[in-house]
């Protein structure tokens, strides 16, 4: 079969996909204390927050700021304590947590530019087709960053495509890349949200386009400046990495953000909870460039870093108070997350380096965003699904790449090997029925680490600068024990290179032409 025919067709907006519909199917079964048998499918919402680190909430240990619907989520869910991104930064992450494939299998999944092309196979079963086929509605409301178009790039005056839409959502509102890259512009499904097409929107990540200032030329327009980089086309007082003119009308207002994305991701509740759903939120925080709305503004100790952190749990409550409005929360399985580790100074100067204090955005991990070390793909993970799992934390080796073969489980769908496979069941310590979840991750960064148990090997190009850490004993990688330790970096260099010949780790498959 091919999937992509049946997936592709149904792209109705936002507004008018779906009528109210009747409330009588996931959410509104069993109450609590009749959940002996398993409850109906739950529907599944995944907030993932960009670039939020370990430690930058409160129910992880941020003490200078609080964030009372995160730590809500924690307190009547599972809370992860071993739970990892595949990368340390953003377009790998959210390609492994769709595809379920890791991203450095693949050339052309780093950091895209803002006019990308897809990068995303729409033959390839996605974590969307797969919910698709399992029987939900499926949306996705915020941060894309994973392409555009075909190969020649997204029309952005016509039809925008192939996109989420083509690869299982039924309904998308994006943001195309980053907040800091053009175009600065929503698309809903196909097309730029609010575009005049009397003026036409021009994107360019090479020579300038139009005559909109840019940051290196007319600082004096700047309402925040860049630290590095961020010097291009001038959007609402804000410079960005490229180009754009045009589509005035339809500029976002960075301000804004939250508000209409939380907005649009509420809606989709409300329009689709008539039968299981799937939502993808992703929400902008706390990317840069970090420009909390004026009620959020100056409410942390810790400038717009600590602003645009209070904003998220605001969008967090949001989500949680329009599922108990229709009476969905107890059997809706949340998941908030993150994409990659921490980073401060993201090329804007935002005070975030100034007024960070004694707060440790990686928690007790070394590292953050871009970095090998567990900062850079240990990430806050909370699981809440009251009708079937109890409340707690787990020690539970877990990666988002894992959403995929785990919810195909929890529907019964059996994948092929070559589907999502990177991808492993961890269903059972999603639901805090099991201790234990994958035995091995291979982390990414600039270069790849591998994770078995409590052993972590990072490959350097040369075998002499690999390191070998016991986070057990020494969570913070600090006493590089390759050399006490020999035989087991010998090990797991060996390990790492077979999954790196092999098409999958799920099961073991052999990349076609692959030596045995
Ligand atoms: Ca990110």
């Amino acid at each position: 079969m091919n999937l992509n025919q049946n997936l592709g067709s149904r792209n109705g907006l936002f507004s008018i996909t779906l009528a109210w519909g009747l409330l009588l199917v996931a959410g509104t079964g069993a109450p609590l204390a009749a959940a002996q048998t398993a409850p109906s499918r739950p529907n599944i919402i995944i907030i993932l927050a960009d670039d939020l680190g370990y430690g930058d909430v409160s129910c992880y240990g941020a003490s200078r700021i609080q964030t009372p619907a995160i730590d809500r989520l924690a307190r009547e869910g599972l809370r992860f304590t071993d739970a990892h991104a595949t990368s340390a930064t953003c377009t790998p992450s959210r390609y492994a947590l769709l595809t379920g494939e890791y991203p450095w299998r693949r050339k052309g999944t780093g950091i895209l530019p803002g006019n990308a092309s897809l990068i995303i196979d729409t033959q390839c079963l996605t974590l969307p087709a797969m919910m698709k086929k399992a029987g939900y509605r499926t949306g996705v409301v915020g941060k894309w960053h994973l392409g555009l178009g075909g190969p020649e790039g997204a029309d952005w005056n016509g039809e925008i495509k192939p996109g989420p839409l083509e690869l299982g959502f039924d309904a998308s509102f994006i943001i195309p890349a980053t907040g800091d890259r053009t175009p600065c512009v929503y698309v809903e499904n196909h097309r730029v949200f609010g575009l005049d097409p009397r003026d036409p929107l021009q994107v360019s990540y090479g020579q300038p386009v139009g005559d909109d200032p840019t940051g290196k030329d007319h600082p004096e327009l700047l309402k925040l400046h860049p630290s590095q980089g961020h010097n291009q086309t001038i959007v609402n007082g804000i410079s960005r990495i490229g180009y754009m003119s045009g589509g005035k009308s339809a500029r976002w207002v960075d301000e804004d953000m939250a508000d209409v994305i939380t907005k649009k991701a509420v809606d989709f509740i409300n329009q689709e909870s008539a039968q299981p759903f799937f939502l993808y939120f992703a929400t902008h925080d706390i990317h840069v460039p970090r420009v909390p709305h004026p009620r959020f503004a100056g409410r942390s100790p810790m400038g717009a870093r600590g602003d645009v952190i209070l904003q998220f749990d605001w969008s967090v409550g949001e989500i949680l108070a329009a599922l108990e409005r229709r009476k969905l929360a107890e059997n809706t399985l949340v998941i908030l997350s993150s994409d990659n580790g921490p980073v401060v100074d993201d090329g804007y100067r935002d005070q975030a380096v100034e007024k960070l204090g004694s707060h440790q955005p990686a928690g007790p991990w070394r590292g953050g965003k871009y970095s090998i070390w567990e900062g850079g793909t240990r990430i806050p993970f909370i699981l809440r699904w009251p009708a079937r799992v109890k409340s707690g934390t787990s020690e539970a080796l877990v990666c988002l790449i894992d959403c995929l073969a785990s919810f195909a489980a929890l529907n019964g769908l059996k994948l092929a090997p070559d589907q999502a496979p990177d991808s492993v069941n961890v269903l059972p310590a999603l639901l805090g029925e099991s201790k234990t979840g994958r035995h091995q991750l291979v982390e990414h960064a600039q270069t790849l680490a591998l994770r078995d148990a409590g052993w972590k090997y990072i490959r350097a190009p040369k075998e002499s600068g690999s390191q070998l850490y016991d986070l057990i004993s020494d969570p913070r990688e600090t006493n590089n024990v390759i050399r006490q330790v020999p035989a087991k970096a010998v090990e797991m260099r060996g390990q790492l290179e077979a999954m790196q010949n092999a098409a999958g780790t799920r099961i073991p498959v052999a990349k076609p032409g692959a030596n045995p």
